[in-house]
């Protein structure tokens, strides 16, 4: 199972009498080629190709003429017309090719990741199929297959780093300053600032806001616990409110039923990326002059009417753990804020309170974004526009393929919403959620729970003493949410699959 074949431009440069093509090979194909093919001398009605390739990698193109190229496999049927045109496919390991409709004087050129090997060849289309057949039915559903993106991105990240080591600067410097702009820009943000991990990336937006000992902040109690832990760093105490069935995050009336007379902000979560109504969390933190922090560690890129998560608040903290909508090679984290002297507080508590070497104006800590992982994230967050609008398709896909199955609720997003699908969760209320999922583990099909425990009945959260039954439709999703396989590396097949197998539960 692989991803699908895509079109990747490459270099023209236009020199007056002609022009220049270059493919610079590694960074356009994310492959050393190993092997250079030419296709030269084809009629009108030759068809070539008429094999695939059980692990090879190519990146064809075509340098004079036009020709079809045709393509079968895993994730369906493509169809390309290559001409002069500076653009090239990618096409992954275990596909059929037919290249056919050759103008006169057409010359194709192939980039191949491998050196040649009869053995990885499938000739005939019959056992093509049956091999197809196979490997689609024995391999796995993996939960999310991240070598998958590192295999495609292997060059550019290696570059990136190497960059980094080639520099010599290993703290701070250009690799974080550039990832920070970029940052702020998709974030529609005056500014970004590098952390260490999501949870310090919290942690600081709240201590920049004045958030400490005596204060109350209002979580979901459905979260990660990190969103808890953030603020019980501080020395605040956090205070739990329900979610909404639908969409998963609070709502102005959870918010408002968890406010006492020292809560002093409010955490929304943005989980699963699907964003929470900003507009009714807002009103209500204004009305009760609450400092606003949103979570968006599971929903980089989503918006809520238009509107980018992480630009609404005071500040906003992300998490780039390496499974995440945007993830790293390792822990980071950044914080966003329209703020500049906040951004400036939150760059001095990041660094040790420190602006100038040896002077400490406050007792900080140090959690500073490490440039080897910034360069990675920039490497990254070129792709994240197109990531999000596969995992869009992905999430329309089961939205589409399980609405027959009425023994679910799927997840319904109003609208005025764009989410990040970082979780794909269905409810299974009418039947055994454990067995479901056992019963997709045995067919190959990974799956999750988020979360199996409520925050509120944590054993860490014991002292504050909630019990069950405090926040039910939070304690019903721990027992009823079950989150499928959704990743933009996913294949449509695979997806196919889930829905497939799910459906004969
Ligand atoms: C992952 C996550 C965090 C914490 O991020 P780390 O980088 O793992 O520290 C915080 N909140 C939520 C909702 C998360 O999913």
């Amino acid at each position: 199972m692989s991803a699908a074949p895509r079109l990747i431009s490459y270099q023209s440069i236009e020199t007056g009498g002609g022009g220049i093509g270059v493919v610079e090979a590694s960074h356009h194909t994310g492959f050393d080629a190993k092997r250079i093919y030419f296709l030269h001398g084809m009629s009108g009605d030759d068809v070539r190709g008429n094999h695939a390739h059980k692990s090879l990698r190519q990146f064809i193109f075509c340098v004079a003429g036009q020709v079809r190229v045709t393509l079968e496999g895993s994730a369906g049927r493509f169809v390309f017309d290559l001409t002069t045109e500076p653009s090239g496919i990618l096409i992954p390991p275990g596909y059929w090719r037919e290249l056919d409709c050759f103008a006169p004087g057409t010359v194709v050129v192939v980039l191949a990741s491998e050196e040649y090997d009869e053995a990885d060849y499938i000739r005939d289309y019959g056992a093509f199929t049956d091999w197809l057949a196979t490997n689609s039915k024995l391999s796995a559903v993996p939960y999310i297959p991240l070598d998958r993106q590192h295999r495609d991105l292997s060059f550019q990240l290696e570059r990136a780093m190497e960059d980094v080591i080639k520099s010599g600067i290993f703290v701070g410097g250009p690799a974080v300053a550039r990832f920070e702009a970029e940052f702020a820009r998709l974030c529609e943000t005056a500014q970004a600032v590098g952390c260490s991990n999501g949870l310090d990336a919290l942690v600081v937006a709240l201590e920049a806001v004045g958030i400490g000992p005596g204060h109350d902040v209002v979580v979901p109690a459905n979260s990660f616990i990190a969103s808890a832990l953030a603020v019980s760093i501080t020395g605040a105490t956090p205070v739990f409110a329900d979610i909404d069935p639908d969409t998963y995050g609070i709502t102005a009336e959870t918010l408002e039923a968890a406010i006492t007379p020292r809560s002093a902000a409010v955490m929304p979560v943005h989980l699963y990326g699907i964003p929470v109504d900003m507009d009714g969390i807002g009103r209500v933190a204004a009305a009760h002059g609450l400092k606003l922090i949103e979570d968006v560690a599971q929903a980089h890129g989503a918006t809520f009417r238009g509107r980018t998560c992480g630009s609404f608040g005071d500040a906003a903290g992300f998490s780039f753990y390496p499974t995440k909508v945007l993830g790293a090679l390792g822990d980071a984290g950044a914080v966003t804020t329209n703020d500049p002297q906040l951004a400036e507080r939150i760059r001095l508590i990041c660094n040790y309170g420190s602006r100038k070497k040896y002077h400490h104006e406050i007792a900080g800590r140090n959690c500073r974004l490490d440039p080897i992982q910034a360069a990675a994230l920039c490497a990254k967050l070129a792709h994240l526009a197109s990531w999000n609008e596969r995992r869009h398709t992905l999430a329309n896909r089961y939205l589409k393929g399980l609405a027959p199955v009425n023994w679910l609720t799927l997840p319904r997003v109003p609208d005025d919403r764009v989410p990040a699908w970082h979780v794909f969760p269905i409810r299974v209320n009418l039947r055994s959620r454990d067995e479901l999922a056992y019963y997709l583990a045995q067919r190959g099909i990974q799956t999750n729970l988020h979360y199996p425990l409520p925050i509120h009945l944590q054993p860490a959260y014991a002292h504050l003493g909630y019990k069950p039954g405090a926040f039910p439709v939070t304690e019903a999703s721990s027992r009823e949410l079950l989150s499928l396989p959704l990743d933009p590396y996913h294949t449509d097949a695979e997806i196919d699959r889930v829905i497939e197998v799910l459906s004969g539960f």
